[in-house]
């Protein structure tokens, strides 16, 4: 089945058609500035599509000229919050759309794209089935006490303030991926996967499950991240609101001007850790403090799971960055880690242990692919359908 995978950001498009059963990608784009032009009819200054529904156009016209007819099988939308209610992939109805859309005070900058693209889809092609894969499902297995926090239960009630984490999709596929390579039937995979991309969680799985996550109420929530602090004192939020800060001043440095980018000046971890080996000592200072945190959270983790059977890193740095990982797994000698210099620093796209023999568990690189993710679970819910 050919499975047009959609990530609808409010200005941005994102595609891909996926051969599902080959793994493949037959095309894939990008649609920029949709909102910010006329739609190409010559008399505005700024190019780019007028709404969601033009970038589809867009989108429709650049698969077929590089593929010429093809058929589709459905369409599999990225969508990031999926509350408390999906903990599936869903057939997207008129109900569940109008469900989605409820949810977008809980992400204002994310549901409410993915619900244009809905309706973009649904009015173009209005016969093929559309999937909806929410990047919160696969943590809905949480047990209350990793969701909680511990504020008045009427902000539960009230506001769904509660965690739900993120990367669902790439944690789920990383870990059926991480149970093969040990031989183990997911539901006996025991872990900590630890997906550190531009954005970055770690998650404790119990029996193939979700039983923790460092994302919580936001994906703000947890390890520092390219520009993302993670965990602080929530009393700093305070002080600065005392000190003339506004909720959106502190929101911008919080989410945008934090993380890596506020330590070493830097966002992108390619960059720290060169300026870190050319003796920067501000980007060293980041990189310890970064390596540190997750260390610290799969300490926890691994006590979570009752004893991890694996430790896996993914996504860009996790599977790229061999300096990175050799940071944290020196911090975990008390759980008997050690990594293999030689298997650490070898470059390759496959699925990898990278420990030593002795070490007390293995270590895996597992690269993530959360668009073929998306691309199988739209599958497997159409199919039943006929
Ligand atoms: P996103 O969350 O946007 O999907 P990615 O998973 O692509 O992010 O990860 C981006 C991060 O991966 C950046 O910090 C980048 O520096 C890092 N990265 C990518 N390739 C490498 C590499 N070869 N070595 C070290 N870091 C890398």
């Amino acid at each position: 089945m050919l499975v047009l995978v959609i990530n609808s950001g409010s200005s941005s498009l994102k595609y891909q058609v996926r051969d599902v059963a080959a793994g493949s990608v037959l095309t894939e784009g990008l649609i920029e500035k949709i909102g910010m032009g006329n739609g190409g009819d010559g008399d505005g200054e700024i190019e780019g599509p007028r709404d969601h529904a033009e970038a589809l156009e867009q989108v429709d016209a650049a698969i077929h000229a590089e593929l010429g007819d093809l058929e589709l099988g459905a369409v599999g939308h990225r969508v990031v919050h999926g509350g408390e209610r999906f903990a599936e992939p869903v057939l997207i109805d008129n109900e569940i759309t109008r469900a989605i859309e409820r949810l977008n005070p809980l992400a204002p900058l994310h549901n409410p794209a993915n619900v244009l693209g809905i309706r973009a889809i649904t009015k173009k092609w209005p016969d093929l089935p559309q999937v909806a894969v929410f990047d919160t499902a696969f943590h809905r297995s949480l047990p209350e006490h990793a969701w909680r926090y511990a504020v008045p239960d009427s902000l539960y009630t009230n506001h769904g303030i509660r965690r739900y984490g993120f990367h669902g999709t790439s944690h789920e596929y990383v870990t059926h991926r991480a149970a093969a390579l040990l031989d183990l039937p997911v539901d006996e995979f025991d872990g900590v996967i630890a997906h550190l991309g531009n954005g970055a969680s770690v998650t404790a799985i119990r029996g193939g499950k979700s039983v923790d996550t460092s994302m919580g109420f936001t994906p703000l929530e947890g390890l520092v991240m390219g520009t993302r602090s993670g965990d602080l004192d929530p009393s700093i939020l305070v002080f600065l609101g005392r000190s003339g800060w506004t909720p959106e001043d502190i929101d911008t440095m919080l989410n945008r001007e934090s993380g890596l980018k506020g330590l070493a000046g830097n966002n992108d971890m390619r960059s720290v850790v060169n300026a870190s080996e050319a003796g920067d000592a501000k980007a060293s200072m980041a990189l310890a403090v970064t390596s540190y945190r997750l260390a610290k959270y799969i300490g926890g983790y691994h006590v979570a799971v009752g004893g991890a059977k694996a430790l896996v890193f993914t996504a860009g740095i996790g599977e790229n960055s061999h300096q990175f990982r050799a940071l944290v797994a020196d911090k975990l000698g008390a759980l008997g880690i050690a990594l293999d210099a030689g298997l650490n620093s070898q470059r390759s796209k496959e699925p990898r242990v990278i420990s030593t023999p002795g070490s007390a568990i293995p270590v895996l690189v597992v690269p993530t692919d959360e668009e073929q993710a998306i691309a199988e679970a739209t599958a497997a819910v159409v199919r039943p359908a006929g």
